[in-house]
């Protein structure tokens, strides 16, 4: 008898996060001239659907590919380098809706993905930038949530320094722990998208009502 009451409330919970049309994240992606952004598309936003499903969220972007931007070679997370790259976004749309998603080459072998805050002048120079995030090509997230994470950045604010990860639940999609590279063999945790970093994720600049 427990175990039907257990299924039976389960079954109940899922229909009512359900209700009403799902919030829209709303994303525009960009490739730079050497970004082997194929590699990421499918399994990011797949990945990223899976996550946000639950909380009654997807994303949305324009059809077609990425639109293209003239930038080749690795990036650097500093020295003005991002900032530059995010001109180039700004110069091929000068006028978008959502946040722009960068499918490029990072400098460091080990990044996944690197989000960019306003504030962050290493990165960007004086120019104000709403939060952005560059998803390096030359990796992909066994777990399929670099994107995800990355958002889940946009919603904190710029601290310089400070690491804002969940260190405790390694389930969690923004715990760094046990997320392998398709370079790397061994296990992958799986991971969820806890109801605090959703919460900031439909309050966030690029979140509209579906
Ligand atoms: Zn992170």
């Amino acid at each position: 008898m427990a175990d039907l009451r257990e299924s039976h409330r389960f079954a109940s919970k899922g229909v009512i996060t359900m209700v009403g049309k799902p919030t829209l994240l709303k994303l525009v992606f960009f490739k730079t001239t050497d970004a082997d952004w194929k590699k990421l598309y499918q399994p990011l936003i797949d990945g990223g659907n899976d996550l946000l499903k639950p909380h009654n969220m997807k994303l949305s972007f324009p059809a077609g590919d990425p639109i293209g931007i003239p930038h080749q070679g690795p990036i650097n997370s500093r020295a003005g380098e991002p900032g530059a790259v995010r001109y180039k976004c700004h110069q091929a749309l000068p006028v978008g809706v959502g946040i722009p998603i960068i499918f490029g080459v990072m400098e460091d072998d080990n990044i996944f993905g690197e989000t960019f805050k306003t504030g962050n002048v290493n990165a960007n120079g004086d120019v104000g930038w709403p939060p952005y995030c560059i998803l390096s090509t030359k990796i992909l997230n066994r777990t399929r949530t670099t994107l995800v994470h990355e958002l889940i950045h946009t919603t904190l604010p710029y601290r310089e320094g400070v690491d804002e990860h969940d260190h405790t639940d390694v389930s969690d999609v923004f715990n760094p722990a046990g997320a392998g590279s398709d370079k790397k063999d061994g296990q992958t945790i799986k991971k969820v998208l806890p109801k605090r970093w959703a919460e900031n994720l439909r309050r966030a600049y690029f979140a509209y009502p579906g």
